[in-house]
């Protein structure tokens, strides 16, 4: 049977946070929350193993943001004066921490979950980071006034921690990319190069998410502009394939991407979306069994992922439970 994974994050349980929200309040402070993090970690753990994950992960419990969970530990960062910004080329308007000195890391930020979840599964670890192109898309710069120089900055730190969590006994390390789909020419000139800077020295696994965003109303609304061919992919995958990133991960079940794109990651494990996050219905085991073999039809099996198409952090978690057994019934199905 394939490998089978999720993009990155999973619903917080209602003690933690607000639920439904992408920017969620925290409901406990102080310990009570650094404990609340750790017990819904390991919470999604074991309904991650229970639904029969080969690859597990964090779900992303410990930070609000997939973005700014990171930024809240690093230094020349302004988090008390936020401002509104338009994010992803003005999709939706987001507030925003701004960078006002040059940057650098104020310590580990990931050191808790990651060593939380090596210590409590044999299966292969998982970790998400955000990527250097779309940290500088959701940050304001009140120094830097470049942005390639601001994400290489970024780059530089991303590493570091990447580099850490290898040390924590991390299996995999992720970037997540969704900016790539919004700046397809940047992308593919400094994005994949900012990238590559971001896993440079990995010896683990390394991968990048690609994908047109959380199933939130202005992305849905987004993508009913794009057309009835979504050719983003295109532009980016032939700079990814000749890139030292290992697995690319892509939405595909439910999207208008012509599945022909992926033979452009010719070498590359393939991550794909098998599960849609912006629509409650559960998958049927056959139906993501269809989505697996379209993709067999362009990307070598042992090469062939099944995965969700972005992460689960919005949704209601009985949902999300039922969509990774949804997951992996459909890649059993499709052998
Ligand atoms: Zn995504």
């Amino acid at each position: 049977m394939i490998d089978t994974t999720v993009a990155g994050s999973l619903p917080k349980p209602a003690w933690l946070a607000e639920t439904g929200k992408l920017w969620p309040q925290w409901l406990p402070a102080g310990e009570a929350l650094a404990q609340a993090k750790r017990d819904a970690t390991l919470l999604w753990l074991k309904l991650q193993e229970d639904a029969g994950l080969t690859v597990v992960s964090d779900g992303e419990m410990s930070r609000q943001h997939f973005v700014h969970g990171f930024l809240e530990r690093v230094a020349g960062i302004d988090f008390a004066h936020k401002v509104e910004m338009g994010i992803r080329n003005d999709r939706y308007k987001a507030m925003v921490p701004q960078v006002v000195a040059p940057l650098a890391l104020a310590g580990r930020v990931h050191e808790t979950e990651a060593r939380l979840v090596r210590a409590h599964t044999k299966r292969r670890v998982k970790f998400t980071l955000p990527g250097p192109m779309t940290i500088v898309d959701t940050v304001a710069d009140r120094h830097y006034g470049d942005r390639v120089q601001m994400a290489f900055a970024f780059a530089e730190l991303l590493n570091q921690e990447a580099r850490a969590l290898e040390a924590d006994g991390v299996d995999i390390v992720q970037f997540d990319e969704p900016a790539f789909n919004v700046y397809m020419d940047d992308a593919a000139d400094w994005g994949v190069r900012a990238l590559e800077r971001a896993a440079q020295g990995l010896r683990c696994t390394t991968a990048v998410h690609i994908c047109y965003g959380y199933g939130i109303q202005a992305n849905v609304d987004w993508k009913k502009t794009l057309g009835d061919e979504w050719r983003q992919y295109e532009r980016v995958f032939p700079a990814l394939a000749k890139s030292s990133i290992d697995q690319v991960s892509l939405e595909c079940i439910h999207s208008h991407v012509p599945p022909d794109l992926m033979v452009l990651l010719e070498g590359k494990d393939v991550l794909v979306g098998v599960i849609d996050v912006a629509s409650d219905a559960v998958e049927t085991p056959e139906e993501v069994a269809r989505t697996i073999e379209t993709a067999a039809r362009f990307v070598p099996r042992p090469r062939l992922v099944a995965c969700t198409n972005c992460g689960m952090a919005p949704m209601r978690r009985e949902v999300a439970e039922a969509k990774l057994r949804a997951l992996v019934a459909g890649a059993a199905l499709a052998g």
